[in-house]
C-alpha cells in the first residue's frame, strides 16, 4: 500500500517568520523554535467575530463561525499584528493584554 503525496516536506512553517516549524507553543500551535513563548493575540475576522486558532494537519489556522477558515498569516495580517517585527533579529514583540494597542487589538 502506498500514498501518493504530492512532493509534500510536511515541514509546516512558523506563522511568525516563516522559518521550519519545529516547536509548539503553550497553546499547541505550530511554530519555530525561536516562538514558543509567543501568544497569540484575540484575532478577529473580517466580519468582526472573533476566531478561533486551531491547529490543523497542515499548521495552524483561524477558524471564523460564519466566514469559515482563514489562514493564520492572513489573520495576524488583517488583524494588524507586525509580522515584519519577527524577522529580524531584535527581541520578540508579545502581544498581551498591556500593549495589544499597540497592534490596533485593544
Ligand atoms: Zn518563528
Ligand atoms: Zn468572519
Amino acid at each position: 500500500m502506498s500514498f501518493h503525496n504530492y512532493g509534500s516536506t510536511d515541514v509546516s512553517r512558523c506563522p511568525l517568520c516563516s522559518k521550519s516549524a519545529l516547536a509548539k507553543t503553550k497553546a499547541g500551535i505550530s511554530v519555530c523554535k525561536d516562538h514558543t513563548s509567543f501568544e497569540f493575540p484575540d484575532l478577529k475576522c473580517t466580519c468582526k467575530e472573533s476566531m478561533s486558532l486551531k491547529e490543523g494537519r497542515y499548521g495552524p489556522f483561524c477558524l471564523c463561525s460564519r466566514c469559515g477558515i482563514m489562514n493564520l498569516r492572513k489573520a495576524l495580517e488583517v488583524n494588524n499584528v507586525n509580522l515584519t517585527s519577527f524577522n529580524t533579529n531584535k527581541q520578540e514583540i508579545l502581544v498581551d493584554a498591556k500593549n495589544a494597542h499597540l497592534f490596533g487589538l485593544r
